[in-house]
């Protein structure tokens, strides 16, 4: 008999998990509590594949071998702890795709800076000529590659709830960019816990393996110091140069492998800007020499990236205000690199749906940087109880208009004016993507 899978939630992983299924010969069944995009349904006909949607019948997910559940359904939901009870494998997509590839894996996780460095490495490895797929956040899902292409290596972002469904999937090559406190609210408020999460990266890995990751991040290091790492360990840093396989010396971006030292380039030459665009740099370099690409190509890839959007992207200046977007900024942490990384007088755009933020982390960067903060979000009240004392000119809006006519009226020739929200989007907007749009098309029409 076949075996069956059924998958819950019907967006690009979902459909790409049933279309890899059913060519693998599995009875699948896709569920999805929500309406499912014309584009997928049409697939799911195309294939013959059995679908419902605004409904998950229980009477057609229990009796299965596999659920497929996308990372935005909680471990926690009752639909997915009756399934375990009642012994049902309940996987991520990355692990059930991770079945049926022999490629080469080069894995990339971190609270930030996850999508930059995965984008950075496929960059790499694809100038260098080599057959790559890119997977995880962006663009066609894991398993629809897997399905339909015939990649060598796949370069995959996982957050950590792709990671809690994963536990067979080894990464050949995984990538541990930072750990700082996010999505504490699905980790029971246990910060040890999403650290935990984090540190499935290197599940299955044997000694022929790699782990990178940043030296500098106490709580990495920390970590490390209570396990067996059976992978060879790649560490990069800022600050220290001994024993790291990558580091900056004198400016200039240094590999470190097997003893002998290569200068890439330096900084300047980076296409990404910004202290934390070093350390992605710095991570996706060390993947491209384990894989034996020359110094040369490496450096032509990091010098001619072209960047990410709402990732500190710079947009055109107005009478000689800058203008920066990186809507992406969803945490403190993230701000605090925008910031770190400004060279002139800035007019900060913050706020929205704040996760538990400690601004007092900013402080020092907005005493030193920021004249006017102008706050986007519907409840505004931490952030101007934060900086009162700190930055001179706090205003309130509710719109993105609103916000960036303010901004534009305090800023003077010189200034940027930075969107990095250090918050969530959801209370004006449907996505970061849709709130730096927004701020974009506001910038044009000035
Ligand atoms: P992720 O995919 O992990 O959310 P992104 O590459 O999309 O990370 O970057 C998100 C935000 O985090 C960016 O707007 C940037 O300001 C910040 N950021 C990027 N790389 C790093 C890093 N290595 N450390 C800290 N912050 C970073």
């Amino acid at each position: 008999m076949k075996k069956r899978v059924v998958i819950l939630g019907a967006g690009e992983s979902g459909t790409g998990s049933a279309i890899l299924a059913a060519a693998r010969g599995y009875d699948v069944f896709v569920s999805d509590m929500g309406e499912i995009k014309d584009k997928y349904k049409q697939e799911l006909r195309a294939g013959n594949i059995a679908f419902e949607e605004r409904k998950h019948s229980s009477s057609l997910i229990s009796k299965t071998d596999i659920i497929i559940k996308s990372p935005g359904i909680p471990d926690q939901s009752e639909l997915v702890v009756k399934a375990r009870e009642s012994g049902i494998e309940v996987i991520s997509e990355i692990e059930f795709a991770g079945r049926f590839t022999d490629a080469t894996m080069i894995c990339i996780t971190g609270s930030n800076g996850k999508t930059t460095t995965t984008q950075l490495i496929c960059k790499i490895l694809s100038d260098a000529g080599l057959k790559v797929g890119l997977a995880g956040n962006v663009g066609h899902s894991f398993a629809r590659q897997v399905a339909e292409k015939d990649y060598d290596y796949y370069v995959i972002e996982l957050s950590s709830f792709q990671l809690d469904g994963m536990y067979e999937f080894k990464a050949d090559i995984a990538v541990l960019m930072n750990i700082t406190p996010d999505h504490l609210d699905r980790y029971d408020n246990s910060f040890k816990k999403y650290i935990d999460s984090k540190f499935r990266i290197i599940n299955n890995q044997s000694e022929s393996d790699y782990l990178i990751y940043w030296a500098d991040d106490p709580v990495i290091s920390n970590e490390l110091d209570t396990r067996q790492i059976k992978a060879a360990m790649m560490p990069f840093s800022g600050t220290l140069k001994e024993g790291m396989s990558a580091y900056i010396n004198n400016e200039i971006l240094t590999l470190n492998l097997n003893d002998k030292t290569e200068e890439i380039m330096t900084i300047h030459d980076l296409a990404l800007k910004g202290r934390h665009n070093t350390y992605n740099s710095m991570a996706a370099a060390i993947a491209g020499k384990i894989l034996n690409i020359r110094k040369d190509k490496i450096r032509e890839s990091l010098y001619d990236f072209q960047g990410v959007e709402h990732r500190l992207e710079s947009l055109i200046s107005v009478h000689g205000i800058n203008f920066i977007n990186d809507s992406k900024a969803t945490n403190v942490n993230s701000s605090w690199y925008a910031l770190e990384c400004m060279t002139t007088k800035v007019v900060w755009i913050a706020g929205g749906v704040d996760k538990g933020n400690d601004y007092s982390e900013l402080h020092e960067l907005a005493k030193e940087k920021v004249k006017a903060i102008v706050c986007l979000g519907k409840d505004n009240k931490k952030i101007v109880s934060s900086f009162r004392e700190i930055v001179p000119t706090i205003v309130e809006t509710g719109s993105m208009p609103e916000a960036l006519k303010s901004a534009y009226y305090l800023a003077s020739t010189g200034d940027t004016v930075l969107l990095s929200p250090a918050c969530a989007s959801f209370d004006l907007f449907t996505s970061y993507e849709d709130r730096g749009r927004q701020f974009k098309e506001a910038v044009r029409n000035l």
